[in-house]
């Protein structure tokens, strides 16, 4: 065994498992939110949470609480939850400031990372499932046009260069990056497509938001570390903080989270996606200030990595789940999010994983 598989794992019931574990070393509860669903193998899923509260009364009362989310994106879990079970096993939680409680929400889309899928058991981008529902959802006149492109019915290396073709002549008339845009931006039209936000909350939105409301009920200033994988150069991290102009989270994201944070508006129209996870609970959370920081550490170029997430979406659609074409599909995929291979990779995520994490408590305490 490898240093860094002390944190990183194999598959999601290990992750859990070296979760748990090192909440029992650490001595903290743990109270888990099982899934209706269950895994490929029948495996139990659950959002499992760990608490620390320095009144020891469960919800915590605190004014300041700190919140560490692992697998929004379930196949991209496995760097947050070895960030997640390195913070517990390197004992940093001894180090939290009097008065903050912290809450790790470990596995936040547990059907995602048990079937090594970005999406949730209904198919949604849990990270575009944060639109107001109550409101007409946001059109996409683009993706409608190019859907059967990005997802074609059959997956043959035939059908695959036709509807690449189309893309293509598509970034040709508009630019590489409005494609992206079209594709990754957020979806409300195709449930059977790709970086769907779906129609609903979905089970782990739901989930999360109950778990805010009763932690935080009583705080006034909540930081959330969301860990994600996939955009960005080979184990470089990058934080974004997505707000809207004149928010608190906005205002105070270099205070909270330090000078190297990317600031980004939220409003329509700025290029950031729709549903946006982080700037939906700080709407939903309006009595607090909400200081979101999603964490992106870079894997593989964007074309390979939109290529494997059109094959896993044809999969669990058209294809056959125990065959051959199946595996090859889904190692791509786990490669593509997840370069468990890479021991340069695993570390470099873990050490900037854990600075941008104690960077967050210490402005949290300070804000
Ligand atoms: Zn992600």
């Amino acid at each position: 065994m490898t240093a860094m598989n002390t944190y990183f794992a194999a598959d999601y019931t290990a992750a859990r498992e070296k979760f748990l574990s090192a909440a029992a070393e650490a001595g903290l509860a743990v109270i888990s939110h099982p899934h209706p669903l269950q895994g490929p193998k029948g495996e139990g899923l659950a959002l499992d949470l760990v608490t620390l509260c320095p009144d020891s009364t469960a919800p915590c009362r605190t004014k300041r609480v700190f919140v560490a989310l692992s697998a929004t994106h379930g196949i991209e879990g496995f760097a947050g939850s070895a960030a997640q079970v390195a913070w517990l096993k390197r004992k940093l939680w001894k180090k939290v400031p009097a008065g903050m409680s912290v809450l790790l929400l470990h596995a936040v889309n547990p059907h995602g990372v048990a079937w090594l899928r970005r999406v949730t058991e209904d198919n949604v981008d849990l990270n575009r499932n944060f639109a107001d529902f109550g409101k007409p959802l946001p059109r996409k006149p683009a993706y409608d046009e190019l859907a059967e492109a990005i997802c074609p019915r059959i997956w043959t290396n035939e059908s695959i260069a036709d509807a690449q073709a189309r893309l293509d002549d598509f970034a040709e008339r508009h630019g590489r990056s409005a494609l992206n845009r079209a594709i990754m931006g957020g979806q409300y039209s195709h449930p059977d497509g790709v970086f769907f936000g779906g129609h609903k909350p979905s089970w782990s939105r739901e989930t999360m938001m109950k778990i805010l409301d009763s932690y935080c009920s009583e705080a006034k200033h909540v930081a959330i570390l969301d860990f994600h994988t996939g955009l960005g150069e080979f184990g470089a991290g990058v934080s974004y903080c997505v707000g809207d102009e004149g928010s608190a989270s906005v205002t105070k994201a270099h205070d909270v989270w330090g000078e190297d944070v990317t600031i980004m508006s939220a409003a329509p129209g700025s290029g950031v996606h729709d549903g946006y996870n982080l700037t939906g609970m700080a709407r939903l959370m309006a009595h607090t200030a909400v200081y979101g920081n999603t964490l992106e550490f870079g894997t593989y170029p964007t074309a390979d990595m939109l290529r494997a997430l059109r094959a896993d979406n044809w999969l669990h659609l058209n294809g056959e789940l125990a065959s051959p074409q199946a595996q090859a599909i889904k190692s791509e995929l786990k490669r593509m999010f997840y370069p468990e291979a890479s021991e340069d990779w695993k570390a470099r995520v873990l050490s900037r994983a854990l600075a941008v994490w104690e960077r967050g408590i210490a402005g949290l305490a300070a804000v």
